[in-house]
């Protein structure tokens, strides 16, 4: 496949913007560097880029387009918002049909703010839960991501709970001194924590089924026990669902049914993004009335933002949660999914190649290991040269996925039999090729 204007603007690229990419996520660094693939243009399931190669997508931009690229109804949507004029700087109704629908579909947000970034929303939540614990740590779970705010760029010392080191240089370590880390999965490192620390941890932040270190599900029990232990304590709990809201069905986790919990599972606060702004930027927080009461102008606690509530992004994310609305739309992404992961795991078995897969609905993270994936560690142990490999053989044949071996494949609406055909057929020679590279 020939990609030589892609390679040419790459170059380009890295004369004026800080190593060619506007998110480091998107460079090709963990799968052996190199040009990344500039598109042009994304219709549906497709991609074609700048030297006109088609590409199926399962990147779906990282999450939030699920109902494939370009969209009609969203298209349309965000079109007719652009001709009433792009921005205001005052409320509209248009935020408050949004406002509701989240809340329908999310029962414990009594109250939502909207922002523009899962970043904003998750950073906000750990503001209004330390205004009303009056409390300063958090802890987190080892290998989730939660933005790139100070506070949750942080990484797990060694042992299962310890006090946080800077994950990026310029994060500092007084800050890191505020986050406690736990892997995930583990409530005995959870208790551990909250038994050294309690007195002073805010909340326990955690992705309730994550999607940042491939897509693992809590195990049965662990989401109950979190928020029993973190209410025992007086902390609060915040789920960053910022991937998951509306990936597996039409609302959250707490709602999920896929989950084997019986007590109470439900947070105190969520974190959204993604799929609500149905592709253009939008984030939102909100929970329990007497807890969102602490932000500004009601509360003490400030956030603010002068592009926060658009009508563009307000229309989009209405849009696309009615398309997602329709009849039987996760049930056709599933199983779509499902014929796409049967068919990956037995290809990679034919040749060889050990491989994990993961899959909830209509979402899976494919893992080049033997063990199963239950934590970052887990995730981490799997052969990333063989994931690199594959992601190139797989892109050179007309498939496009996230250059890196912890990110999720995502079915949209807009995938079809033929796509799964054509997907699998491509494993089947990517497999063959790697097998005969050994
Ligand atoms: N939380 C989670 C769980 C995420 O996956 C992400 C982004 N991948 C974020 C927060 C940050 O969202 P954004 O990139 O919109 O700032």
């Amino acid at each position: 496949m020939n990609r030589t204007t892609s390679e040419q603007l790459y170059q380009e690229a890295l004369q004026h913007i800080v190593g060619g990419v506007n998110s480091p996520s998107r460079s090709f660094k963990a799968v052996g560097g190199g040009a990344p693939v500039f598109m042009k243009r994304a219709g549906g399931s497709r991609f074609w880029d700048e030297d006109g190669n088609e590409y199926i997508d399962y990147l779906a931009a990282y999450g939030p387009i699920i109902t494939g690229h370009a969209h009609p109804h969203i298209t349309a949507a965000i079109t007719e918002a652009a001709q009433n004029g792009i921005l205001y700087g005052t409320p509209t109704q248009l935020e408050i049909k949004l406002a509701k629908m989240l809340k329908e579909a999310i029962p414990s947000m009594d109250k939502v703010r909207f922002v523009n970034s899962g970043t904003e929303a998750v950073m906000t939540t750990i503001r209004v839960a330390r205004a009303y614990t009056k409390r300063s740590k958090i802890v987190k779970f080892a290998g989730c991501y939660h933005g790139h705010s100070d506070l949750v760029l942080v990484a797990a010392g060694s042992g299962p709970s310890t006090l946080g080191i800077p994950d990026s240089a310029g994060v500092p370590g007084s800050i890191a001194q505020e986050v406690i880390t736990v892997p995930f999965n583990d409530l005995s490192g959870l208790r551990e924590a909250l038994e050294k620390w309690g007195g002073d941890v805010a909340a326990v932040m955690v992705e309730p089924i994550v999607g940042n270190f491939g897509m693992v599900m809590p195990e049965p029990g662990f989401l109950e026990g979190l928020c029993k232990l973190a209410h025992d304590n007086g902390s609060l709990v915040i789920y960053d669902e910022v991937i998951t809201a509306f990936r597996f069905h039409y609302g959250s986790t707490q709602t999920y049914a896929g989950l084997d919990n019986h007590e109470d599972i439900t947070p105190d606060l969520t974190a959204l993004g993604k799929i609500i702004g149905g592709g253009l930027p939008i984030g939102a927080y909100g929970g329990r009335k007497h807890v969102m009461e602490q932000v500004a102008p009601l509360g003490p606690a400030y956030q603010a933002g002068t592009m926060a509530g658009n009508p563009a992004s307000i229309s989009a994310g209405i849009a696309c949660l009615e398309v997602l609305q329709g009849q039987g739309v996760y049930e056709e992404m599933e199983r779509l999914a499902i014929r796409l992961t049967e068919g990956l795991q037995e290809s990679a078995d034919r040749h060889g190649i050990p491989l994990t897969i993961n899959r909830i609905r209509g979402a899976f993270s494919t893992h080049f290991c033997a063990h199963p994936i239950t934590n970052y560690e887990e995730a981490q142990d799997t052969d990333g040269e063989m994931f690199a490999s594959f992601f190139r053989h797989m892109l050179n044949r007309g498939i496009n996925l996230a250059p890196s071996k912890y990110e999720a494949w995502f079915l949209t609406t807009a995938h079809t039999d033929a796509d799964i055909d054509a997907t699998l057929e491509a494993a089947e020679a990517s497999f063959q090729a790697m097998a005969a590279e050994k």
